[in-house]
């Protein structure tokens, strides 16, 4: 997505997948620490980019707490 470099604290992926239309992406935290970001295929380029940048703002932020995964929180959430 040409955005990568930018983010050359972190050790991130990101996959396009078709969530249906659920949520526009997920955040998950592998057990090596890298991340791994994945964008729902039905959103268009822009709509991608802002779901990224939303992602990685959870990253950023450290949402990453208790049992609860930012999947789970991206599901009961609007932020
Ligand atoms: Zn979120």
């Amino acid at each position: 997505m040409g955005v990568m470099h930018l983010n050359d604290d972190y050790n991130i992926n990101v996959q396009i997948l078709d969530f249906g239309n659920s949520v526009p992406a997920v955040v998950t935290i592998n057990d090596d620490g890298s991340f791994s970001i994945f964008l729902n295929a039905r959103l268009s380029y822009e709509r991608r980019l802002e779901a990224y940048w939303h992602e990685m703002r959870h990253i950023q932020n450290q949402d990453f707490y208790g049992d609860m995964s930012v999947d789970e929180m991206e599901a009961v959430n609007e932020h």
